[in-house]
């Protein structure tokens, strides 16, 4: 498959508490009833006034009011239809992607778990009116592609084409330090390309995820970020590929207007580009 020019993908996973629901406690549930609303917010005001479209790959239990995590105190963490209206009301034309229903990674499930997941994430896209041909794997963990395929899903985002990637499947913890050195020394970056599988759905890599900004995490300066992305952006344009970057609004929890800066450049740089002729905005459902 190719692509005639090149493009730019924003994909961003909105999931709240159900992206960590294994991982939780009091504090983080307090950090997403702060900060998570007020982050999207932001984004989609910065997406309006520099017209950009992205995908937002959406946990469906966010639109179910009586899932069962709920409890007087954390519903904010939950529960948020209010987001999605806000998405869905926004001046650019967003694409809601399926990110599941409860965020469960496919790896651990069986195919009949997989199967009723797949029932509810549908019910609940349709109480808003919503039919998602693309879909986001928790924890990008590809599996169950033929379910995937009897769903008619059409599209799925799959991993990072990095050289850490492979250090991550040897070894877990290897790879995430690989991943943060990858991040610190401005190295290679990745331009990717669509795919068709052995199922007939295609499949879009990602180039880089914004990484947050605790921790030795801060160790990825905005300015060895920029440079990775710049140049991915321009290795997109040369190649004809695309260059696809991903992230979660919990990302920008930590140093959050150091990554807006980050975004904010990376944007100016895209639209600069895209006014000279060189490079599109896409949504992930339109590599069909
Ligand atoms: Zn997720």
């Amino acid at each position: 498959m190719s692509i005639k020019k090149g493009s730019f993908i924003i994909s961003i996973d909105l999931e709240l508490a159900w992206g960590v629901w294994d991982k939780l406690n009091s504090q983080s549930i307090q950090k997403i009833i702060e900060y998570e609303r007020k982050i999207c917010s932001n984004l989609i005001k910065i997406f309006d006034e520099n017209e950009i479209p992205v995908t937002w790959a959406v946990v469906a239990a966010l639109l179910d009011s009586k899932n069962k995590m709920i409890t007087d105190q954390n519903q904010k963490a939950w529960y948020a239809p209010d987001i999605l209206e806000k998405i869905l009301n926004s001046k650019m034309k967003h694409l809601i992607a399926s990110h599941s229903y409860n965020h469960k990674e496919f790896d651990k499930c069986s195919k009949e778990q997989i199967d009723q997941d797949f029932e509810k994430s549908i019910h609940f896209f349709k109480l808003i009116n919503i039919n998602p041909d693309v879909f986001v794997f928790p924890r990008n963990q590809v599996f169950h592609l033929d379910i995937l395929k009897k769903y008619k899903f059409k599209t799925y985002r799959s991993v990072d084409k990095s050289w850490y990637k492979k250090v991550y499947m040897f070894n877990k913890q290897l790879g995430k330090i690989s991943n943060l050195i990858d991040k610190i020394i401005p190295i290679k970056t990745n331009s990717v390309k669509p795919s068709v599988d052995k199922f007939g759905l295609i499949e879009m890599p990602t180039s880089i995820l914004l990484l947050s900004k605790n921790g030795v995490r801060s160790l990825a300066t905005n300015y060895s970020m920029f440079k990775k992305i710049k140049d991915g952006i321009d290795l997109a344009i040369n190649r004809n590929e695309c260059f696809h970057i991903w992230f979660h609004p919990s990302n920008f929890y930590f140093k959050t207007e150091k990554q807006f800066d980050l975004l904010k450049k990376t944007i100016e740089y895209v639209n600069f580009k895209r006014q000279q002729g060189l490079i599109d905005i896409k949504l992930l459902n339109e590599f069909n």
